[in-house]
């Protein structure tokens, strides 16, 4: 039964309406200094900490609640008669909710301009030590760390005379653990950013040890294999316009492969264009991890029908991104097709009525936004690889032509289209492309001239020509080999990164064969 609360809060928003909703169940409040200051100043009656402690808050704020007249109040255990007549021996009132919220340590130091000083201010040490007391006591004590829980735990009192069940008090104090280890995990990855530097003047973009936080968001029923466990989880700092943040309108639930896929889609499709005014309507199928088909067109319609004519065969099953809100004439195309995922940044009532007969087909609305994940991370035997994300796109004033002959204003357009295509398909990538499409794409081979080939048989079998054709290499030609592989097929311009031993034997065949080669000067290795 809830009789007495602590508040303290550094972010105060809603914090008076919940107080005012406690002193309306009679519940009597404590304080600390700006939180009273404000229940105060709102006509609440309130009780400062200090007059309960008999301490001034003191040390500029770093002891305010850090006494036993607190810490007994959240401890003791209302089912052992010892400690409550301990507390009761001593002038102990017993406290039965906590509600808090910390010093804002993440976003102190996610300020550029952050002084070490500021930082160090700004790690909580009361506030997470009676979160930890009140959690481990939650059997009996309530204890709130966010305003989203407020108005359930007030129902809840409402509805039983001030009792909150055990079932509540269990979930929040779970969300308690969370929370504290992430707080902790990130005073410990920013000091440990600072290296050996007592200056504290330069950080690390990369820790000493690193600790990462990441919330549930479902398991699966396997992993990538049936014999694999899986769970997906998403960053605990919401990522606008990232894939984790999909709102899944229809379908069975997302297993691994698709997750994995639905990003991979998203991810592509986004760099043509992440608005909904820039760019161009852009269409990207994906399988097993790879582009299948890519295009952009002036609709969505339009876009789809381009990429799924790359590889028709391949696009069964697939799954398809939009960098446009789906509308009933796309859905009616691609309903006819088998597909495992769409996604879309919208759909009209149009397409989700077409859908609507296909619920096994999963529909997932995502905000079209610019978002780079903070890190690209892999694990490895015993640990883990992080590295910055390759955000790299190409600038036009990096571009070099090396040939004697310059691509033709088309051909500049078609081979820029075919760089970013290759940036999403797994090395070693050679992309073929032309009027805004793919033509044919090999991915993931040990060697470049099998990839070169594999994409020329592909578009063959798609019945595509590749005469004419723009051809994009993920990293640079090793040999000339490869470049001969993709000018038989019929391409006249080729985009790649340069920086090959070879470099001058690979740009010598492509003058002898009269095809226009441009650097980048940059790779996109993908794994
Ligand atoms: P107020 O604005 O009410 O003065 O302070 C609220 C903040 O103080 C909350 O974020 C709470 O976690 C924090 N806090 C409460 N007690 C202590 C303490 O004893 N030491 C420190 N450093 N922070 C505390």
């Amino acid at each position: 039964m809830i009789r007495t609360a602590l508040l303290s809060v550094s972010d105060k928003s809603g914090i008076v309406p919940f107080a005012k909703s406690l002193h309306d169940c009679g519940v009597k409040l404590i304080s600390t200094g700006g939180t009273a200051k404000l229940l105060a100043e709102n006509g609440l009656p309130v009780v400062e900490v200090s007059e309960i402690t008999g301490f001034p808050e003191m040390l500029d704020g770093r002891v305010k609640t850090l006494h036993p007249m607190v810490h007994g109040g959240l401890l003791a255990r209302r089912d052992y008669p010892e400690h409550m007549a301990a507390i009761k021996e001593h002038g102990i009132g017993a406290i039965d909710m906590l509600v808090i919220n910390l010093y804002p340590f993440q976003k102190t130091v996610a300020q550029e301009e952050c002084s070490f000083e500021d930082a160090i201010e700004n790690i909580d040490i009361g506030g997470p030590a009676m979160l930890r007391a009140a959690a481990k006591n939650h059997k009996d004590v309530t204890v709130l760390i966010s305003p989203t829980d407020y108005d359930a735990v007030l129902a809840e009192m409402r509805a039983n005379k001030n009792e909150v069940s055990f079932a509540t008090n269990f979930k929040l104090a779970k969300k308690v653990y969370a929370h504290t280890a992430q707080y902790d995990g990130a005073i410990a990855n920013y000091l440990s950013s600072l290296g050996d530097n007592l200056e504290h003047t330069t950080r690390s973009e990369y820790p000493q040890t690193l600790h990462l936080a990441f919330d549930k968001v479902q398991e699966m029923r396997y992993g990538e294999n049936p014999h694999q466990s899986a769970a997906f989880y998403k960053d605990t700092q919401l990522v606008p316009g990232a894939l984790a943040n999909y709102r899944q309108l229809q379908g069975k639930e997302l297993s691994y492969n698709n997750i994995a896929d639905a990003d991979a889609a998203w991810e592509c499709v986004k760099s043509f264009g992440n608005t909904v005014t820039s760019g161009q309507p852009a269409c990207v199928i994906i399988k097993h991890a790879n582009p299948c088909g890519v295009a952009v067109a002036n609709s969505a319609l339009e876009a789809y029908q381009k990429a799924f004519k790359t590889d028709s065969t391949s696009a069964f099953g697939g799954i398809i991104a939009f960098n446009r809100p789906c509308d009933g004439a796309t859905a009616e195309a691609v309903s006819k097709q088998f597909v495992e995922v769409l996604i879309a940044p919208a759909f009209s009532p149009e397409a989700l009525a077409i859908f609507a007969s296909k619920q096994n087909v999963r529909l997932l609305e995502i905000e079209l936004a610019e978002t780079i994940n903070p890190q690209d991370i892999k694990r490895v035997g015993g640990g883990l690889l992080v590295q910055s994300p390759d955000a790299k796109n190409v600038l036009p004033s990096e571009l070099r032509v090396v040939t004697k002959r310059q691509p033709t204003p088309k051909e500049m357009e078609d081979l820029m289209f075919a760089w970013r295509v290759a940036k999403y398909v797994k090395s070693n990538a050679i992309v073929f492309c032309g009027d805004g499409m793919t033509l044919g794409v090999g991915a993931g081979q040990m060697s470049r001239i099998d990839s070169a080939r594999i994409a020329s048989i592909k578009a063959q079998n798609a019945g595509l020509t590749l005469q004419n054709s723009a051809v994009a290499s993920d990293a640079f030609f090793p040999f000339r080999d490869g470049l001969d592989v993709v000018v038989d097929a019929g391409a006249t311009c080729v985009i790649q990164p340069g920086g090959s031993m070879r470099d001058d034997e690979v740009v010598a065949a492509a003058d002898e064969r009269g095809v226009a080669m441009v650097y980048t000067g940059t790779r996109h290795f993908r794994h």
